[in-house]
């Protein structure tokens, strides 16, 4: 059976250089070739080629050097604009929580101000309530509970002919599902965390101190 993937925990990381050959057994850029080529093909297709050769492109503009030593200088907000404007897309569309409508109206005035036209959803459109979908009592607020809709928000932008969606605090799931019926390409701006402040990253940071609880050993068993 083949070793299992696991570039994660790999010690050599050599797939940056001109060594990427001389990666441990399990390696995928050696294990895997087959598949990186088949996977190289579909770079040929003219807008695939074109996306992808823009957002590296981006990716590149989003360091400086300076006397001191190469630097950092496009916020998120500025590259989803920038890459945005190098695809000469018009229209874009934001799917966004209920929980973060203040900061849409801002990206929306940031985009705006950038000459793109915005169209919004968000999640709790449709007004459908929680039991629609099966979701228990004990699991809906007392009450009127909306679920969130994200289906129908990718078919919103989908039938407004948005040409690049932007994810603004979606739950876990929610987000999945968004991602999986949008037409369009989408990019994620803000990742949903209550805790950290929308900042996922902080939870791995402190979890070899405050929030070591994170790293505590579990069955998958119910
Ligand atoms: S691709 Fe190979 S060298 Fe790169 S991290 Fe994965 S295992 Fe390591």
């Amino acid at each position: 059976m083949a070793e299992k993937i696991e570039c994660a925990k790999c010690t050599k990381v050599v797939c940056g250089s001109k060594e990427s050959d001389q990666g441990p057994s399990n390696c995928p850029t050696k294990t895997k070739r087959d598949i990186i080529q088949q996977a190289l093909a579909e770079y040929d297709k003219p807008e695939v080629r074109e996306f992808a050769r823009q957002a590296s492109i981006q990716e590149f503009e989003c360091y400086m050097d300076l006397p001191e030593g190469t630097t950092t200088r496009n916020p998120r907000v500025e590259e989803v604009a920038q890459f945005a404007k190098k695809m000469g897309y018009k229209k874009l569309g934001i799917a966004f929580c209920a929980g973060l409508t203040a900061e849409t109206k801002i990206l929306t005035t940031i985009l705006e101000n950038r000459g793109f036209d915005v169209v919004s959803v968000i999640c709790k459109a449709g007004g459908i309530p929680k039991e629609t979908i099966g979701v228990p009592e004990d699991h809906r607020a007392a009450g009127w509970d909306t679920m969130c809709n994200p289906i129908s928000q990718s078919e919103i932008l989908n039938s407004e002919g948005t040409e690049f969606n932007i994810v603004v605090g979606l739950c876990v799931g929610h987000d999945s599902l968004f991602l999986r019926y949008s037409h369009a390409p989408c990019t994620v701006l803000v990742v949903k965390d209550r805790v950290f402040g929308h900042n996922p990253v902080a939870g791995l940071y402190l979890s070899g101190s405050y929030y070591s609880k994170l790293m505590r050993k579990e069955s998958l068993d119910p």
